[in-house]
């Protein structure tokens, strides 16, 4: 495809990073394994050496994953938690991170069970308080401001365009993990970001079967960093990985308004149940960040949270008595799931931090799929029988 980068998101993610096989003219990506590439004399290469530094079928997927999200760079991981560590590897020892205080759970472990050994710094902080994040970075040398917006679970919204300006201000680097919104529906670049990262293994696989995880940059020394580092370290995703990520790219537009439309149906029906006493969707009115999330996002996503008025009894009858929706962690595939964060993905996060951060035992979180919206709204109205 030509390198115009003018074609709607629709037309982008069918035929970004498209190329049509020289040898057989094979219009679906080819899968190349071969992990040593013969060179024509002593160093001189067709541009692939060794499969950990480049590989053809890898090479498609980042100029299909930069294409989606507008940047000139993307490097693909074979994970998003490798993807976060190849970001944190920018930073110097003492070098301090400014987070959200609901960052994923992982980010968090990452940062501090893992990088707090090696002398970076953390602090987490309710970013939606930009007076706040403000005082703390004129006072703070910080090296980055790492936000998540929609936050998981809570779908609280961040104002990019302040904190981007913050970031500017203050030098550090802004970087936000894309996760929950997708490309489809938010353009983190559009609002300063200098680094965007994502789990690949949600929305952009959209299927639940393969992990993987990709950063973005405009940024041509941030990027020869990364690169390097993607390189020297390793944590490189599989030729099949990537080609099953590219297979999932076509579909990504159509899945995520079919998200977006079937998650803000079953948040009107939860708003208006009886026994369901507040449901988050930023999709909805009610939620407080209502009109920030329709001047960033164009689009909600697929996640809505709310609260169920029983016990811990009645929370499990409820999750085993739904047909459709799996009880399983993870998020953003074709089929719907729901998770108790208190019990499941946030298991791990110290109770009163959880309940503090709203994720009490009553809070449960679906990740709302493609099936037809009708019938899931009558599986969960049968459960909450
Ligand atoms: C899942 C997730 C990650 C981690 O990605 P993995 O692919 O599981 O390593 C990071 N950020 C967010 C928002 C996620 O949902």
């Amino acid at each position: 495809m030509s390198k115009s980068t003018s074609y709607s998101d629709a037309t982008q993610v069918v035929h970004a990073g498209s190329v049509v096989d020289e040898k057989t003219a094979a219009l679906s990506p080819v899968i190349v394994t071969s992990t040593t590439f013969e060179q024509t004399s002593p160093g001189v290469h067709k541009g692939y050496e060794y499969s950990r530094a480049a590989t053809p079928t890898r090479d498609q997927l980042e100029t299909a994953l930069a294409r989606l999200e507008n940047t000139q760079y993307a490097l693909s991981f074979a994970s998003g938690l490798a993807a976060e560590q190849a970001i944190l590897q920018l930073c110097d020892q003492g070098d301090h991170i400014l987070s959200c205080d609901d960052v994923y759970g992982g980010t968090r472990r990452l940062g501090e069970k893992v990088w707090a050994r090696y002398g970076l710094t953390f602090n987490y902080m309710d970013t939606c308080h930009l007076d706040k994040v403000e005082t703390y970075l004129k006072q703070h040398t910080t090296k980055m401001l790492w936000i998540e917006t929609p936050t998981n679970p809570t779908l609280r919204i961040m104002d990019l365009q302040s904190l981007g300006a913050l970031a500017k201000k203050y030098g550090c680097l802004f970087v936000v993990d894309n996760t929950f919104a997708s490309p489809i529906f938010q353009k983190p670049i559009d609002f300063g970001a200098d680094i965007i990262v994502h789990s690949t293994t949600k929305y952009i696989s959209g299927h639940c079967d393969v992990l993987g995880g990709a950063v973005m940059t405009s940024q041509t020394p941030i990027y020869e960093k990364l690169q390097f580092l993607q390189m020297a370290t390793g944590a490189v995703p599989s030729p099949f990985d990537c080609y099953l990520l590219l297979r999932s790219l076509p579909t990504l537009a159509l899945r995520m308004h079919k998200h977006a439309e079937n998650a803000l149906k079953l948040a009107t029906f939860l708003s208006n149940h009886n026994k369901i006493t507040k449901v988050i969707y930023p999709g909805l009115p009610s939620h407080p960040n209502h009109e920030l999330a329709k001047q960033q996002m164009s689009g909600c996503s697929g996640m809505v949270s709310f609260y169920y008025d029983t016990d811990l009894e009645g929370i499990a009858r409820f999750s085993q008595s739904c047909k459709l929706f799996y009880l399983a962690e993870s998020l953003g595939g074709v089929k719907s799931m729901i998770n108790h964060p208190a019990a499941m993905t946030h298991v791990s996060v110290d109770k009163t931090v959880r309940e503090s951060l709203g994720i009490t035992d009553q809070l449960l979180r679906l990740s709302v799929g493609i099936e037809d919206p009708e019938d899931l709204i009558a599986d969960l109205k049968q459960a909450l029988k």
